[in-house]
């Protein structure tokens, strides 16, 4: 059942989604060669705690630490630790916070000083994509629209959707209905209603869609070793238009 929120859950939204998105911006100016991944997660965290809230990944289904932090050929649920980012890297960050009973839901991708350019168009068009994707979540439209906004953008530049992953209803939880996908037909799929709120979240590949699973049961990866690049907001969707709840 998908959730909606009243003006005043909106409200609160704003707040987690606020915290949500300085910390993420905060992980991203620390990206720098020589930084270790451990490092990013711990100046997020200390700086959501430091706001009251509380880190939404941290202990989520188990998982240890309080951002997923994926490198070049890891797409999403990489474990922060103790990895040494490099020149020519890129490294994607996602992150929640949640407060007063609300979650927010954030990702972005970031270089590591000078990198490839195919890395670098992948990064654009999949930070582009989402851009696509947040300007038709309008009342009315449908999820499919979403979906094949992102579709559309990325596979015209040679890039693949990663399939086995989607965007999300957010709330009071972190995962609510609906699913989100990254592909789809427009015109078809859930209507899109004032208080709904979503993350979309487009998982690009620069190589084929295949992704597998590292041995840690968390880390995903792509089959073919190519990178891979993620961005997500929160957005609301109200009878103004889609708003983006995940903005510093
Ligand atoms: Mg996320
Ligand atoms: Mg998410």
């Amino acid at each position: 059942m998908v959730i909606l929120k009243t003006t005043n859950e909106l409200q609160k939204m704003r707040k987690a989604g606020k915290i949500t998105a300085q910390a993420l911006e905060l992980g991203g100016a620390a990206v720098k060669p020589g930084i270790t991944t451990g490092e990013l997660d711990r100046i997020m965290r200390q700086f959501i705690l430091s706001k009251g809230a509380k880190p939404s990944f941290l202990g989520f289904g188990g998982f240890p630490k309080s951002a997923c932090i994926s490198v070049n050929d890891e797409v999403i649920h990489g474990i922060p630790g103790k990895r040494v980012l490099r020149e020519g890297d890129i490294v994607s960050i996602d992150i929640g916070a949640y407060i007063d009973g609300y979650h927010g839901d954030s990702a972005a991708t970031f270089a590591v000083g000078t990198i490839s350019d195919e890395a670098a168009r992948l990064m654009a068009a999949t930070r582009e994509s989402l851009m696509e994707a947040i300007a038709v979540a309008q009342p009315g439209k449908r999820l499919g629209d979403i979906g094949a906004a992102v579709q559309n953008y990325v596979t015209e530049r040679g890039f693949s959707v990663v399939r086995e992953y989607v965007g999300h209803g957010v709330g009071h939880d972190m995962h609510e209905e609906p699913e989100v996908p990254n592909y789809g037909k427009a015109g078809h799929g859930v209507r899109l209603i004032p208080g709904m709120v979503i993350a979309i979240e487009p998982m690009i590949n620069a190589g084929t869609a295949a992704i597998y699973v590292k041995k840690d049961k968390w880390t995903v990866a792509t089959r073919d070793g190519k990178p891979s690049a993620h961005f997500e907001h929160t957005v609301a969707i109200t009878s103004d238009g889609p708003v983006i709840l995940t903005k510093s």
